[in-house]
């Protein structure tokens, strides 16, 4: 395969993913002294970057916009030696790396030898897969309300979804909109109840239930959004200038699951210490099978894969204590 090795040693640790997972695993490995690289991917965006206001993080009680504690965690890791590199890691790691224990790690046209690998590549927003979804993109339809709600000042939007990034975000929008519909096929929010209490207490957001959205139309730009009541089969437009779709996530793990055992859902599955079912392969943060994916879980898993793929890089070394 044609590229080249910008390293001609193999780091310690490589770690593919730059989100909060990746950034705290980067800070721990590189604070135990081992050479440790993290790659950022070029073409996804961690999610983190694009939360607003993040108000559950430990110690910052007054709440922080996601990108500034993103650039935190990077700034303390690379203050302790942590490498960066950006480029999509789209081959899996699954090759030993010349004759040594190791792996190759093709990332664009970079090549990266590693004696650990830790997967940190988190996940992105499910689609709903109904007509109008992708055509529409950057035309009404948006993933992201940090992004792009501010296009949308005075008019109104939907927010598919009743989880927690659906009614945040919908509480968000309602600083630019004048109306947003959250569109749930439930009769009940998953949200947590602190969001809840404030999306039923907000005058700006109204709820359509049991509802799914059909297709999403318009001419250039979205002009309405058909719905299907699932519990009377009754369907009904709703004009809106814009839909943001928040119903979950998939695990960014395609390249991996050759290599590595994932669940049924595409999460890779890890014991508690992040060691997956390839030994030297740890993974962590959004993209493991796991209950709560939340910054603050992911930095524990984060901080728990270095210190696994430590024990297991000075075992190779011969260093263990
Ligand atoms: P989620 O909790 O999986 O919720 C997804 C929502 O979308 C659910 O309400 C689900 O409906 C709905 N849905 C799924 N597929 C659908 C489809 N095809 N059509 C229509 N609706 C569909 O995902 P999330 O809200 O993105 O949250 C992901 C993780 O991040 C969670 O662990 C969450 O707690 C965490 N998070 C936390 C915070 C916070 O603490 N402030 C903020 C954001 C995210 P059902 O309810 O019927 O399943």
């Amino acid at each position: 395969m044609a590229g080249e090795s910008v390293s001609n040693s193999p780091y310690d640790v490589v770690i593919i993913g730059g989100g909060p997972a990746g950034l705290t695993a980067g800070m721990y490995a590189a604070r135990a002294n081992l050479r440790t690289l993290a790659i950022a991917g070029d073409s996804t965006v961690s999610q983190v970057t694009v939360t607003d206001l993040i108000e559950n993080y430990p110690g910052i009680s007054e709440g922080i916009n996601g990108f500034d504690l993103a650039e935190r965690f990077k700034a303390q890791a690379v203050q302790f030696g942590l490498e960066t590199a950006s480029g999509d890691v789209t081959e899996g790691t699954g090759k030993r790396w010349g004759d040594k224990d190791g792996w190759e790690i093709a990332a664009g046209e970079m090549r990266f030898g590693a004696l650990a690998v830790i997967i940190a590549t988190g996940a992105n927003w499910r689609r709903l897969g109904v007509p109008g979804e992708e055509r529409f993109i950057g035309k009404g339809v948006s993933f992201c309300a940090t992004c792009d709600g501010p296009f949308y000042k005075n008019r109104e939007v939907a927010v598919v979804g009743g989880g927690d990034t659906a009614i945040q975000e919908a509480l968000y929008l309602t600083r630019f909109a004048k109306k947003v519909t959250v569109i749930h096929r439930r009769d009940r929010l998953r949200a947590t109840a602190i969001l809840r209490k404030r999306a039923f207490a907000s005058e700006k957001i109204a709820f359509a239930w049991d509802s799914v959205v059909e297709s999403i139309d318009g001419l250039d730009l979205v002009q309405e959004v058909r719905l299907k009541d699932i519990k009377t089969g009754a369907l009904s437009k709703l004009s809106v200038n814009g839909i943001f779709v928040f119903v979950g996530l998939t695990p960014n793990t395609a390249p991996f699951r050759e290599l590595v055992r994932v669940d049924a859902g595409g999460y890779i599955t890890t014991d508690a210490h992040m060691q997956t079912s390839v030994p030297g392969i740890f993974a962590c943060g959004d993209c493991i099978a796991k209950r709560l994916r939340q910054v603050v879980t992911a930095c524990g898993d984060g901080a728990t894969a270095a210190f696994s793929a430590q024990l297991y890089v000075e075992e190779l070394k011969g260093e263990a204590y």
